[in-house]
């Protein structure tokens, strides 16, 4: 059965098409929740995040306070006309948030990841489909088809406000700075394969860090996304979970003050084919940079053991041997001969230049 999302209604919080939802990583007091509502108060941020049921990778770590959390997020809510948004896992949570008067619930990667949860929780919202809105995270490996396939469950159930959040993936990240792998290609991937449905960027949790949120969200309203899910603590240094990439109301409120396309107009991915294809590029051609960064440094680690050696620097049978082979995969793909013959002399002269600086 081919399921096609083509039926939305409009996500709730939104202004001028763009999602902005803020908040702490988890709810931690009702102080803490509270303060971060009144802070965000006029700032353009549409609902307040808080994670009440933390799925964490390793026993042990803070696993979010449950239940009670979802009454402080619905004062919160209350006190300062916020719309309020949690993370389920389960059919309990899912009914449990909808009790407690939560707008959005999110679908966290590693739910995503198994399609028995994601069908659980699809049955249990689409029953009440017309209190809640829906948000699937993709899934923690850059698998397209589980992604889809979660937001099909979702739609399947009854769910009509309905979005995606791009959150990166958990790959080893070669040479990038960042936490998850960002591969905005799958982004782009979802949106060509749904074009009508909103796609948030969740910066925090690409960046890993507080200092490279900024970035990766400019980087994301840029290309056209939909809105973005920030972390936000009043102390982030005393945060539970995920202290080292939180920021302070204020600094969230500079940030989106910086970010141009945060609330104004802005082309979306997908209204111009010509610009989707140059954001594309973009992307891809960023991934190119690192991975050629990240092979100059494994260049000058071959460059410090030779030395140690006393070896020389340029082999000429393997430099040969090298070249023909790249040539040789690059032609398996379509490229030139000649082209690639020269795109690895000029990488080799390059590795050669940056073994001999060690
Ligand atoms: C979160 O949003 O706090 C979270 C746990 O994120 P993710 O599911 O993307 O890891
Ligand atoms: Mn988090």
């Amino acid at each position: 059965m081919k399921i096609e999302i083509d039926n939305l209604e409009p996500l709730p919080g939104a202004v001028d098409g763009r999602l902005m939802i803020a908040g702490p990583c988890a709810a931690e007091s009702r102080e803490q929740v509270m303060a971060t509502a009144k802070a965000l108060v006029g700032s353009g941020v549409g609902a307040l995040r808080a994670g009440v049921w933390k799925p964490r990778t390793m026993p042990g770590c803070f696993e979010g306070v449950g239940e009670p959390g979802l009454e402080w997020l619905a004062e919160a809510g209350r006190a300062t006309g916020l719309l309020t948004a949690t993370e389920v896992a389960t059919a309990a949570h899912a009914a449990a948030a909808v009790d407690a008067g939560v707008d959005i619930v999110w679908i966290g990667a590693r739910t995503v990841t198994n399609p028995f949860a994601v069908q659980e929780v699809a049955d249990a919202l689409g029953e009440h489909a017309d209190r809640v809105a829906v948000l699937v995270k993709n899934p923690l490996s850059p698998d397209i088809d589980l992604w889809h396939g979660a937001l099909q469950r979702f739609y399947a159930a009854g769910v009509r406000r309905l979005g995606a959040i791009f959150r990166g993936f958990t790959a080893a990240a070669v040479g990038q700075p960042y936490r998850n792998d960002p591969r905005w290609g799958v982004a782009f991937e979802l949106r060509r394969r749904i074009p009508g449905l909103p796609l948030i960027c969740d910066p925090s949790h690409i960046a890993g860090r507080s200092e490279l949120v900024e970035p990766v969200a400019a980087r994301a309203m840029s290309m056209g996304f939909d809105g973005l899910i920030v972390e936000c603590h009043p102390s982030p240094e005393t945060a539970l979970s995920d202290a080292a990439q939180q920021l302070t109301p204020a600094e969230l409120i500079a940030m989106l003050g910086r970010l141009p396309q945060a609330f104004g107009e802005s082309t979306r991915i997908g209204e111009s084919e010509l610009q989707d294809l140059r954001l594309r590029l973009d992307a891809i051609d960023d991934e190119l940079i690192r991975l050629i960064a990240a092979r100059m440094d494994v260049a000058a680690e071959i460059g410090a053991y030779k030395k140690g050696r006393s070896m020389a620097v340029v082999q000429p049978r393997r430099y040969s041997e090298m070249v023909e082979s790249r040539v040789g995969a690059g032609e398996a793909r379509g490229l030139d001969a000649d082209f690639m013959r020269t795109l690895w002399a000029a990488i080799h002269e390059e590795s050669v230049r940056r073994q001999l600086n060690t």
